[in-house]
């Protein structure tokens, strides 16, 4: 019902914007070291100085239409080894024509480059610390927190909308999904609501209560959705493989998003019946030892199902890990190592009804 009533009233709109929406752009746009004239793409780096640790340069892509439009940020590699969605943002650095876009994109293929170097899932190898869970950064902080501190204010306080990308981890078997974080703000819900749909993903899962305040908002969708741009997550790939359908499924959910928000002409390809997930359980292990899954990523497992078993070093049994909930498989650890505290899988709990 919401989508008809949109239909009703979007072509009178159209219709009269668009003598606003053929203008040229009026000017350059630089992110860091990249400027990008109106119809240029730039290329350069988002200097991070030196403080308590290393300085370091976050690569930075500014593609500027030739038409007027929304900015859209798309930021992915908070994660380093979650490759697939760092590949994808690669593709979309040569795919993306400035000629044919109406507005700004700004690219960030990959935030924590020290986790992509040297192979370190999970976090930022110089501090130690998850490059999304420190937003919105601190000046004289580590260096995830001054990194965090200039994302937020060379991309997130100038960008409209924004998407970030994930995936599953080095040990992380994962399957595609995304995130949608209502914010009780209702015209800005529909619009991330819109995007989520138009990215294509088909298990979609709802992430309501996250931090409101804006000195603490640790995530850097929630960054950007606390400060009213409507942001999406999204998740593809799984284990350090870069499988070309998994790069697809971003690739092309990115170029539906930006036609949803017209940033680019074409029709988008909404999803119309994604699977919505309101909850997230999390199975964790209490100890080190051996892990051997014995059910794979996607599957649906009911509560008290065994999905795992967990051994000593001399091979005797020592936990049965069993789903705490029915729902979705989401991720299971994809490698033998365990220690305490460690995420043997992610279950998604289906919604009882879409939102
Ligand atoms: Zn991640």
């Amino acid at each position: 019902m919401l989508r008809s009533f949109a239909r009703i009233f979007v072509p009178s709109a159209i219709f009269l914007l668009l003598p606003l929406s053929v203008q040229a752009q009026a000017s350059s746009f630089s992110v860091g070291t990249a400027s990008a004239a109106p119809g240029q793409k730039s290329t350069g780096y988002l200097e991070v100085p030196a403080g308590v640790d290393a300085a370091t340069s976050i690569p930075i892509v500014v593609i500027n239409g030739e038409k007027r439009g929304p900015i859209l940020a798309l930021v992915s590699g908070a994660h380093g080894t979650e490759y697939t969605s760092i590949i994808a943002i690669e593709k979309l650095i040569t795919l993306l024509d400035p000629s044919q876009i109406s507005g700004t994109v700004i690219l960030v293929p990959l935030v924590n480059i020290q986790s992509f170097e040297q192979k370190v899932p999970h976090v930022n190898p110089v501090d130690n610390k998850s490059m999304n869970r420190f937003y919105p950064g601190k000046a004289d902080g580590t260096q995830t927190e001054r990194a965090s501190f200039l994302i937020t204010q060379q991309i997130v306080d100038r960008c409209d909308y924004l998407i970030d990308y994930h995936g599953g981890d080095l040990d992380e078997s994962l399957r595609p999904y995304a995130y949608w974080a209502p914010t009780g703000k209702e015209a800005q819900d529909q619009i991330s609501k819109e995007m989520v749909l138009a990215f294509g993903l088909d298990h979609i899962i709802i992430w309501r209560d996250r931090p409101t305040d804006l000195a603490a908002t640790r995530y850097l969708d929630n960054t950007s959705s606390a400060r009213g741009k409507p942001s999406i997550v999204v998740e593809a790939g799984y284990a350090g493989t870069v499988e070309t359908d998994d790069v697809s499924l971003l690739v092309d959910g990115t170029l539906s998003t930006m036609r949803e928000l017209k940033m680019l002409s074409g029709n988008p390809h909404p999803i119309e019946n994604p699977v919505w997930l309101d909850r997230v359980v999390d199975v964790l292990s209490d100890g080190p030892g051996i892990w051997y899954p014995l059910v794979k990523r996607g599957t649906y497992v009911q509560e008290g199902m065994k999905i795992g078993l967990v051994t000593d070093y001399f091979g005797k049994v020592i936990v049965e890990a069993r789903a705490p909930i029915s729902g979705v498989l989401l991720h299971i650890n994809a490698v033998p190592s365990l220690k305490k505290g460690d995420n043997m899988a992610d279950i998604g709990a289906i919604a009882a009804h879409a939102p």
